[in-house]
């Protein structure tokens, strides 16, 4: 399977298709900018299967390496980031775009969040 990858000015990275959108100053970050791509290609590879994506988000979150990896590319680079890497639903050209898991992932911490206000 051919994957297009495209350098764009905001966000961290985006997946659709076969395309892989990065943020151009990653290449700056040659190590943290493969680990994305691992991560995008895992998405290709659970064809838009929302458990597995859940599971790919849930793995990157905990690895930690990673994110001081990312948490430093934020703080050099976040102005070219914005707010865009962690909105749910968008619109672009080709119309309204949504990232799933992430609903799903602000779901389970606001269930957590309710659960938890309940046992206190
Ligand atoms: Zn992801």
């Amino acid at each position: 399977m051919e994957i297009t990858y495209k350098f764009i000015n905001h966000g961290i990275a985006y997946t659709y298709g076969n395309v892989i959108e990065l943020n151009k100053n990653l290449l700056k970050y040659p190590k943290l900018m493969n680990e994305i791509i691992e991560h995008e290609k895992e998405h290709i590879k659970n064809n838009d299967n929302l458990f597995k994506d859940i599971i790919t988000e849930i793995k990157d979150l905990c690895n930690f390496p990673k994110q001081r990896k990312l948490n430093k590319f934020i703080q050099e680079c976040g102005e070219t980031i914005g707010w865009e890497s962690i909105r749910p639903i968008w619109i672009e050209k080709r119309g309204l775009v949504y990232n799933l898991p992430l609903i799903c992932i602000y779901l389970i911490f606001a269930l957590m969040g309710i659960l938890i206000s309940i046992i206190i």
